[in-house]
């Protein structure tokens, strides 16, 4: 009866200790008469026996831990060279883990499926935090990282730089670089960084077959991420992501707004000011505003603005959004070049020209996404999940802890071979 209640094969159960609806210590030992010597094959003697302490599952609500007394072998056979070693049974528990090998599952798909926190698992158990993260990581690099079909053939690559953590006294920033399938939003892996190595090298550890298969390749205005796909994917089209390219332009805008701001009034924005009453409204999308929202923010620039510089940097923001309204691929062409150009002017505030350098440069880029609709919108939405994973992480102190968090999360595992799996 106690074998059945206590559900692992081929045990002896010793006994069990434990105060009413307390937690509950079961104690057993293998069954298993007959070992071989893994070197030689002879019938092996026990040298003598410790007990290990593993963490379980919690039995009737109760937290459980199960003592084996595992026994230590050692060789008869004087010219055999292997000595001794310890009882080994995956059934139970994999050599090195603190935690039952049904604990060990569980525990990955708890927190990597459904996104619960260490922490919240580790009070679960009743155990250390470090027990239950270590766990995670050797049954969770397993699953992400030998599952040799989980990053399929991809159409289009997407990269993105995300803040992983703030460490320290003066938070510095650490960056990680996220690779996704943009074209069915799957967070194919994370490496450290922001600069073009790791990708680089995630990239290059593809097959041939797998590279040749990225036709598009979409980025944020950054540098080293075309650099990446210049030196690795030089076949693709790259795409600069629509979302970047406005936030840029509402940057040069907020950028002109305070030097206006400073130089007229010889301060910051205060709540009085109109520039500074006006900045929500600057940076929202024309046709959201209504006409009474658009008749403010007209007043506001003509109170604010005497040299009509912020004007023509909203006029610009505007006119870049106008070119995602443009539908075919040749009159975006054109659309660009025109814009290009009138920035180009120097009478325009040097925000408008520094914008119209930046859409020079990734012309190309820019509009290849009306030839083809890629963009790292789905990276978004993977960032959006890193987040909440963040959340109830409390920052990750570790890339590894990280990664590992992230691809369970949103990396698309197939959980159905959670329970074949060989923890790492
Ligand atoms: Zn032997």
């Amino acid at each position: 009866m106690c074998e059945l209640l206590v559900d692992l094969l081929d045990v002896d159960i010793k006994g069990v200790q434990g105060t009413h609806r307390g937690r509950v210590t079961i104690h057993f030992e293998c069954r298993r008469e007959v070992v071989g010597c893994p070197e030689c094959g002879v019938l092996a003697r026990v040298k003598d026996r410790r007990a290990v302490s593993l963490v379980d599952l919690p039995m009737n609500g109760r937290q459980t831990r199960v003592v084996w007394h595992k026994r230590r072998f050692f060789c008869p056979d004087v010219g055999c060279s292997k000595g001794s070693w310890n009882e080994v049974d995956t059934r139970i528990a994999f050599p090195r883990l603190l935690v039952t090998d049904r604990a060990g599952r569980w525990l990955t798909k708890q927190i990597g499926k459904y996104g619960r926190s260490v922490t919240e698992i580790a009070e679960e158990l009743g155990c250390d935090w470090h027990t239950v993260n270590d766990t995670l990581l050797r049954y969770g690099e397993a699953l992400v990282d030998d599952d040799t079909e989980r990053v399929g053939l991809v159409k289009a690559l997407g990269l993105d730089e995300t803040l992983f953590v703030r460490e320290g006294p003066y938070h510095r920033q650490h960056f990680s670089t996220q690779i996704v399938d943009v074209e069915h939003g799957q967070l194919l892996d994370v490496v450290p960084g922001r600069d073009s190595k790791g990708a680089t090298k995630w990239i290059h550890e593809r097959t041939c077959d797998w590279r040749f298969h990225v036709a598009y390749a979409t980025l944020d205005l950054s540098g080293p991420y075309r650099k990446v796909f210049n030196d690795t994917l030089p076949w693709a089209t790259q795409i600069a992501d629509p979302f970047h390219v406005i936030k840029l332009a509402n940057q040069k805008l907020d950028e002109c707004r305070r030097r206006v701001q400073t130089e007229l009034f010889g301060h910051r924005g205060r709540k009085l000011d109109p520039l500074y009453r006006a900045r929500r409204l600057l940076t929202m999308a024309a046709e959201r505003l209504d006409e009474k929202s658009h008749e403010k923010v007209m007043g506001l620039l003509r109170a604010g603005d005497p040299r009509g510089e912020v004007t023509a940097c909203y006029n610009a923001k505007e006119a870049v959004r106008e070119l995602y309204g443009v539908e075919d691929y040749e009159l975006a062409g054109v659309f660009i070049d025109e814009l290009i150009r009138d920035m180009n002017d120097p009478s325009w505030p040097v925000e408008v020209r520094s914008l119209g350098r930046t859409l020079k440069r990734w012309r190309d880029q820019i509009i290849a996404w009306h030839r083809a609709h890629f963009s790292n919108g789905p990276t978004e939405s993977v960032n959006n999940l890193l987040k909440r994973v963040k959340r109830g992480a409390f920052g990750f102190r570790r890339f590894r802890n990280y990664r590992i968090r992230v691809l369970l999360y949103a990396g698309k595992p197939n959980w159905d071979l959670l329970t074949t799996i060989t923890p790492r």
